[in-house]
């Protein structure tokens, strides 16, 4: 019998043969196919210009339908298909397809992309989860695929699920500063440091318990404030995981004392 062991994440040697194969194949392709019709080289325009046509359209609809020209099914049925255009291009800008090499340009084909679809998550964050597809593509770990339901069985569980956005952190530790006479009460010790330096710890300090699970974060009893000052936050990967351990969406306060492994 052998041990059990944790199943690797990532692909195996052979898989990135083929990896490395497949990706030569289509770079190829794209090559040849560049050679053939060399209008493909202006790649950045034709992408330009394919939102700027999109966006134009979808406020002409939304025009003509004010105007009672156009019918509230067609005006939906086109903005959705304009819409659709530039969710493509917010995904070839995602992958630097578009004027890579003009940062200005990219990031503002990128925001009007967003701004054409202001309800989904915004691009450059996605870029991190989206990245992450693909090197995790169809297991448990890639995000971005699981955010927008893929893998839930059909049902009305699944519809309400695509108006999550996952736009979310969660808070594991944190530098008590306020109410320190509750939080000793409730935690029963005394130690400043060792008061919320885990999720557990936290929960217990600040009284959050299953009672609080689903309440909205703008009011009370819960309140988030901005920061007064600047903070110096540095990112490193997660700790006590087995799988994705490499994605560094660890966050913390740089030399912050009050965390169980400083970073
Ligand atoms: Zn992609």
């Amino acid at each position: 019998m052998t041990p059990q062991t944790e199943t690797p994440v990532g692909p195996s040697k052979a898989d990135k043969e083929k990896i490395e194969y497949v990706r030569n194949e289509v770079l190829r392709a794209g090559e040849h196919l560049r050679a053939r019709h060399t209008w493909l080289r202006h790649q950045d325009t034709i992408g330009a210009l394919i939102l700027a046509i999109s966006i134009a359209a979808m406020l002409g609809c939304a025009w003509f339908y004010a105007k009672g020209v156009l019918p509230a099914w067609a005006c939906i049925a086109l903005v959705a298909f304009f819409a659709s255009l530039t969710h493509e291009l917010e995904h070839d800008l995602i992958h630097y397809m578009y004027f890579r090499k003009k940062a200005w340009a990219h990031h503002l084909m990128l925001a009007l992309a967003w701004l054409a679809r202001p309800s989904t998550m915004n691009p450059w964050a996605r870029r991190e989860l989206h990245f992450n597809h693909h090197k995790h593509s169809g297991t448990e770990v890639d995000i971005e695929e699981r955010a927008i339901t893929n893998g839930e069985r059909w049902g009305p569980a699944r519809l309400i699920m695509t108006f999550d956005n996952i736009q979310s952190v969660l808070i594991r530790a944190l530098q008590p500063t306020h109410g320190l006479a509750a939080m000793r009460r409730r935690r029963g010790l005394q130690e400043l440091r060792a008061l919320c330096s885990g999720p557990g710890k936290l929960c217990e300090a600040l009284g959050i318990s299953i009672k609080h699970n689903e309440l909205p974060l703008d009011r009370p009893p819960i309140a988030l404030h901005a920061r007064l000052g600047k903070a110096d936050i540095v990112a490193g990967v997660r700790i006590g995981i087995t799988k994705a351990v490499d994605l560094p969406w660890r966050y913390g306060l740089k030399g912050s004392r009050f965390l169980s492994k400083p970073f």
